[in-house]
C-alpha cells in the first residue's frame, strides 16, 4: 500500500508575499502538485497534508533563531496555496485525506504519521511539496530510517535554493534509495 505525503504547499512558502516564499520555484509546481494529489485521491490512496504549524509565542522553538515567523496556526499563511487549496477543500471530509500539523521539518517528528501509515499497512510513501532540501529531505531521512520505500515526484518538489534542490534529489536516490519519478 502507498500514501502521498504532501508537504508545506502553503501561502507562506509559495505565495509571492509569503513569509518564507520559494517564489516562482514553488509556484511553478502547482499544476503537478494538483495532478499527483488528485490521482492519489481518485485511487482512494491515503493522502496526508503534512503542514508546518507554529505558534507566535513559542519561545523555545529552534526555528526562531533561523527563520522569520511563518505558518502560524490558523493564519492565511498556513493555508494551502492556490488550486491545491481548492482540491483539499472539496475532499477534506474524505477519511483518506488527513491534515497533519507538524512542528518540525520532518512530517514524522512529534506526529502520529508513522502510526497512521502502519495501521493502513502502507510501506511506500510518495513525497511532494517544499522545500526539497529542508522539509522533504528531513521527512525522507526519517522515512528511510523507519524502513519505508520512498518515491519522490521530481516535478512536484521545489526549493528557493536551486543548488540545495539538485543536491537533495541526488541524495534521495543515491543515499536513501528513493525512486525519482
Ligand atoms: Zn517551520
Amino acid at each position: 500500500m502507498k500514501a502521498l505525503i504532501s508537504i508545506d504547499y502553503t501561502n507562506d512558502f509559495i505565495a509571492t508575499n509569503g513569509a518564507l516564499t520559494t517564489g516562482l520555484a514553488g509556484q511553478s509546481i502547482e499544476k503537478e502538485m494538483v495532478n499527483v494529489t488528485r490521482t492519489f485521491i481518485e485511487q482512494d490512496d491515503f493522502v496526508v497534508f503534512a503542514i508546518d504549524a507554529h505558534q507566535s509565542d513559542d519561545q523555545y522553538h529552534p526555528e526562531n533563531k533561523l527563520f522569520l515567523p511563518h505558518n502560524i496556526i490558523g493564519t492565511e499563511g498556513q493555508d494551502l496555496y492556490g488550486s491545491l487549496k481548492q482540491l483539499y477543500t472539496i475532499n477534506q471530509s474524505n477519511p483518506q485525506v488527513y491534515w497533519l500539523n507538524k512542528r518540525h521539518y520532518s512530517a514524522f517528528s512529534g506526529t502520529d504519521l508513522d502510526l497512521r501509515l502502519r495501521e493502513r499497512n502502507i510501506t511506500e510513501i510518495h513525497l511532494t511539496g517544499v522545500c526539497t532540501d529542508i522539509c522533504i529531505l528531513h521527512t525522507a531521512v526519517d522515512a528511510y530510517n523507519l524502513n519505508y520505500k520512498i518515491v519522490i515526484h521530481q516535478h512536484a518538489v521545489a526549493s528557493f535554493d536551486a543548488i540545495g534542490h539538485n543536491w537533495a534529489l541526488k541524495h534521495f536516490q543515491n543515499t536513501l534509495g528513493a525512486s525519482i519519478i
